[in-house]
């Protein structure tokens, strides 16, 4: 079980340190979160409503749990999925569209690249994301998505606990306070706070980082999803598969996709084996028909 995860984790220097960190500000801010910010914020309201305090401290709880589910899933979903060619049936004639990989010494379909830190080809390769240390591809890229859209709900959810804790640490919002938000590195030089402070600046700063920084990420890589591109074809500006928004999310999501990205669990197969992909060309003259 442990070596056959082994083979799934990263391997090269950078690949290693971005996963560590990626699983450091997950935990830090999550535990941050449920030990710290949750207990100070209703630990000074429940003695005035000790009931809508109460619920609501759970309701958070829940929220918590459901987010860091879903996050820690399909990140052990990104690395244990097969998106390469390993495994698959590929012709040994070259097909219209199609190239010889030297590296795998094997016909490589439409839409795949070779990654050199993987080390084989990936379908629909989209890029190689060095915090998950694998490749995305056509089967772990609804997982990919997901795995930002969460880690964005969750920097974004602690944003808004976080402003209620940080209001009640400095008792006001000043231009000091928010200095000391946004760059807790330069005000630790005249700030004269405890440790513990410290420590919860730096924790709120890094939720605020993390929301830009997945924000940013999620719209990148959805909107590419929408115009039905990987990273390469936005790059050239290729929009042979381009097929329209609901076609396009469906070979992102799966068959389900108004659901799928609610937990990942949810069954949604993509409609594509890997080897072949529906041009805008062919859809629209099946349309016709
Ligand atoms: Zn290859
Ligand atoms: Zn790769």
């Amino acid at each position: 079980m442990v070596s056959s995860l082994m083979r799934y984790l990263p391997k090269t220097g950078s690949d290693i340190c971005a996963f560590t960190f990626l699983l450091f500000s997950i935990h830090s801010i999550g535990i941050f979160e449920l030990f710290i910010v949750l207990p100070s914020i209703y630990h000074s309201q429940s003695h005035a409503t000790p009931t809508g305090g109460f619920s609501l401290y759970y309701f958070h709880v829940f929220m918590g749990f459901y987010i860091y589910f879903n996050v820690m899933l399909n990140l052990y979903l990104i690395i244990t999925t097969n998106t390469s060619i390993k495994g698959r049936m590929l012709p040994s004639i070259i097909r219209p569209g199609w190239r010889f990989c030297a590296v795998c010494e094997s016909n490589s379909p439409p839409r795949s690249f070779h990654c050199f830190t993987c080390k084989t080809c990936i379908l629909k390769r989209d890029h190689h994301c060095t915090f998950t240390g694998n490749c995305i591809g056509l089967y772990n890229h609804r997982y990919y998505v997901s795995l930002v859209f969460y880690m964005c709900l969750a920097c974004a959810y602690s944003c808004v606990l976080n402003f209620d804790f940080v209001y009640h640490l400095f008792g006001t919002v000043s231009v000091k306070s928010i200095l000391t938000i946004m760059f807790p590195m330069i005000s630790w030089i005249f700030y004269s706070g405890d440790s513990m402070t410290n420590v919860q600046v730096f924790m709120t700063s890094l939720c605020l980082v993390g929301f830009f920084l997945t924000g940013g990420l999620f719209v990148y890589h959805i909107v590419n999803s929408i115009n039905g591109q990987i990273v390469h074809e936005r790059t050239y500006n290729i929009k042979t598969y381009n097929l329209g928004w609901k076609e396009n999310l469906a070979l992102l999501l799966g068959k389900r996709w108004r659901i799928a990205w609610l937990c990942s669990l949810i069954k949604s197969p993509v409609p594509s084996d890997g080897l072949q992909y529906i041009t805008r060309e062919q859809y629209e003259s099946l349309k016709t028909m």
